[in-house]
Parts: C-alpha cells; structure tokens; sequence
C-alpha cells in the first residue's frame, strides 16, 4: 500500500505528517512521490495564509477524478483548513472521503480503515484535553541529520489577526520525560539537532500541574548524549524569560539563533494586535539577549498595512530592522482570516499601500541582510554538514550555529553529520560559501 502526501504551511505541518507517515509505516505503507499510484492521498493543510481553501481545492480537484481509475482510493484532508471547515468540507467536495482536525492525527489509520469497510465519508474535528498524535514521533527524513520534536501545541494568546488559537485549540504542553525520551530515540538513530516545535514554546509547561518550564527543559535536552545542537520556534516575546535568555549563554549545544516575531514597530498596532508587549519592552529582551551571546542571529516576522497602520506607525517598523539588524525576516501584508477579532476592524489599509510598503520594508532588510553576510567573511564557523549542496558542482552544504547557510568544495571523507571548521570566504545573496579548514 503506498501513501502520498501533500503538505503545506509551517514546521508543525512538516512535523506532523512526519507522524502521519509513521503512523501508516507501521501498517505496511511506503510514502510515493506520484499521487497516481497512491492507494491513500492526506493533504495536510493551513490556513495561516491567504485564501487557503482555494488551494485544497484546487488539489481536490485534480485528486478525486482519479477515483474513477481508482474506485478503492481514500483521501484525507487534515490541519488548520480541516479544523476550521468540518463536515461542510466533505459537502462542498463530494468524493472527500475524510476530515480530520488538529486533534486526531492518531486517528487516521481508524478512519481510514473505517472508510474503506464502509465507503462512507467521515469528518472528525472536536478538540481534546490532550491532543491525538502528539506522542506519536515523526520519522526524520532519510539522510538527514536534523528532527523536529513536538513540545506543546496551540495558544492562549488570541493575537488579534491570528486564527491558530481556533484551529489548533488551547495551549497544551507534552510531558517532559516524553519529550526527552523521543530526543534520546533521536539521538540514538544518528540525529544530532533537534528543533523543539510549539506555537509558543516559551510557556511550554506553564499550563500543567508540576511541569519544569522551558529552560529547565532544554536543559535535559542539553544533556543527551550525541544531540550537538538544539534550536526552537516560535517564541513569544512577552513569555521569553531571563532563565530562557541565560540558557543562551549557559548552554553551549543552544545554537545562537533565535526567531522572536515583533509583527509591528507601532506601540499603537501592537496594541490592536493584542500582542502584550511594546517596542520597548521588545528592545529589552534583545538588549539582554545580545548581552548573554553578543553574536546571536535573530529573525522575526513582520505584518506590513495592519488596520489602523499610519505611514508613521509604519516608519516604526523600519526603525526596528535598523535597530535589531535580524539576519532575515518573515514579512506580509496584512489579510483578514475570518473568524478572528481582528476581522472586524475597521479602518483599513489600501491594497496599493500595503504592496508599497512591504516593498521599502523587504528592500530595506535585503541591504541589512547583506551587510550581515558579508561582514561573516573571513571568519571561521563550525558548520553542521548537511549534505551535498543544491547548487551541484561537488559543494557540500551546512548551517552555522547562527543558522546561516554556508557552502564549500567537499574535502575526501566528509559525511553528513560532521562538525566542521570553515572558513568563510565569500557572501552571496542569501548564503555563504567557504574552505573547510582540514
Ligand atoms: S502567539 Fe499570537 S500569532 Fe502566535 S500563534 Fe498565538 S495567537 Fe497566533
């Protein structure tokens, strides 16, 4: 039996249909590349971005009418569309065999043996205490040297624009004597980094009776044997605790890089955006951050053209990227998601003016983002060696702690997983290349 899936969206996404794929692993299905030899198509979906729906339908509508060459064929659709649509999914497009939310990863194989006995469509999206699929563990690519690690899910924090508290449900933290048995497996397989995945893993634990907090947690997670690095996302920066920001300096194995979105550089529009900080209040923590680990690299995500965003609430945001200098960001123009307060606003911003500013606000980045790599030559990083480059021509690739990109000629006996010295020694647009130093 062959599976093939469709994923997209964020990192959670990519981690859970890791899951999904082990969870049919263990009932005999091998993952194909080509949906048209697949005996089960799961489309993993989110709706983060905009007008997500049209893209399912889109895929749907290339997928059913292989039902016809293939009447025993069952499709899924699962994630953030899923949650939020339900059993109007399975009428809007009939053939859809299933509907699965956030919460029933785990219950897929069920489903999908169910559908198959009865060839009934079936839709299954309530939110649990615990959320199904959590302890199931993603299998890591083949060949690679990096894994995801699922800590906690959903939010409490109800950000204005943001529709993820309603379609992934309440913050809800995994055991940590779970978490750390999964990264020991991990380490035990030949993975030497793991990213620690959660809406807000800054208050991972907060929410459980007798829970250590995040910074205890990566501390245990710090002291497996074999795992060389760790990395984490996402942060709220309101949650980012002084403990959290010593861990940076006190943890060696903590890569220093850190993603801390800040959306706005408007006091005002962080306030509609319900977000619990101020730009100051953000600069605080990136002061303390720089002073704990002075080379740390940040990233962040922006909103360009929120309701209410004046050309001088926006200016505000510039100021930001001067003043923090991140190695890169995330940057959109604003998009309403129904179903979240924000919604509502009034006040909005032209199309033609938000295009227009997150045009000056990807240009300008683009000149701090370059000064940063070029100012990374001549130096000497320890790269974690991922594999052959995309780029060919006999170039290896790996990231630095700082999780830059860097790329060089493959010395004899080099393997994925090595640590390696390198010398930088030119800066491209969004990578760098260097010498392995032997
Ligand atoms: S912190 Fe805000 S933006 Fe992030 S997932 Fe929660 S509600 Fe959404």
């Amino acid at each position: 039996m062959k599976i093939y899936m469709e994923t997209y969206g964020c990192q959670m996404n990519v981690s859970d249909s890791g899951k999904i794929t082990h969870l049919f692993a263990e009932q005999g299905y091998s993952l194909t590349e080509t949906s048209s030899d697949a005996d089960l198509i799961v489309i993993n979906t989110c709706s983060v971005r905009e007008k997500p729906e049209l893209k399912i339908f889109s895929a749907l509508g290339r997928y059913i009418p292989l039902k016809r060459q293939r009447p025993e064929l069952v499709i899924a659709v699962g994630g953030c569309v899923a949650q939020q649509w339900g059993d109007k999914l399975l009428k809007r497009c009939p053939g859809l065999d299933i509907v699965f939310g956030t919460h029933q990863l785990d219950s897929l194989p069920d489903l999908v043996a169910k559908v198959r006995q009865s060839r009934r469509a079936v839709s299954v999206t309530e939110f649990l205490k615990c959320p199904g699929g959590l302890e199931v563990m993603a299998i890591p690519a083949a060949g690679t040297v990096s894994a995801m690690v699922t800590i906690m899910q959903g939010c409490d924090n109800f950000c204005s624009y943001c529709i993820v508290p309603y379609v992934r449900g309440r913050e809800y933290s995994r055991p940590s004597a779970a978490i750390i048995e999964e990264v020991g497996k991990l380490a035990q397989a030949g993975i030497k980094e793991v990213m620690l995945l959660g809406q807000n893993v800054n208050s991972y634990g907060l929410q459980e009776k007798n829970e250590i907090s995040f910074a205890e947690l990566l501390a245990l997670v710090h002291d497996i044997s074999g795992i060389e690095r760790i990395r984490f996302t996402t942060s709220h920066p309101k949650d980012m605790s002084d403990a959290l920001i010593s861990a940076f300096a006190e943890l060696p194995k903590l890569s220093p890089y850190l993603h801390l979105p800040f959306q706005a550089g408007s006091d005002t529009v962080l306030s509609r955006m319900g977000r619990g900080y101020t730009a100051a209040d953000y600069l605080e923590k990136v002061e303390k951050l720089r002073r704990a680990v002075p080379m740390i690299a940040l990233t962040t995500d922006i909103i360009v053209g929120f309701p209410g965003e004046s050309e001088a609430d926006f200016q505000k945001t510039l100021d930001m990227l001067e003043k923090v200098r991140y190695d890169q960001i995330y940057s959109f123009k604003y998009s309403i998601r129904p179903g979240t307060r924000a919604a509502g606003f009034e006040d909005l911003v032209a199309d033609e003016e938000k295009r227009e500013r997150l045009a000056r606000c990807q240009g300008f980045q683009d000149e701090i983002s370059q000064e940063i790599l070029a100012a990374q030559v001549g130096s000497v990083s320890e790269v974690l060696v991922s594999g052959p480059s995309k780029r060919g021509a006999g170039e290896w690739s790996g990231r630095t702690g700082e999780n830059r990109i860097v790329n060089f000629p493959a010395p004899a006996g080099i393997q994925v997983g090595d640590l390696r010295r390198v010398k930088i020694v030119t800066a491209l647009k969004h990578s760098l290349k260097g010498e392995v130093i032997t």
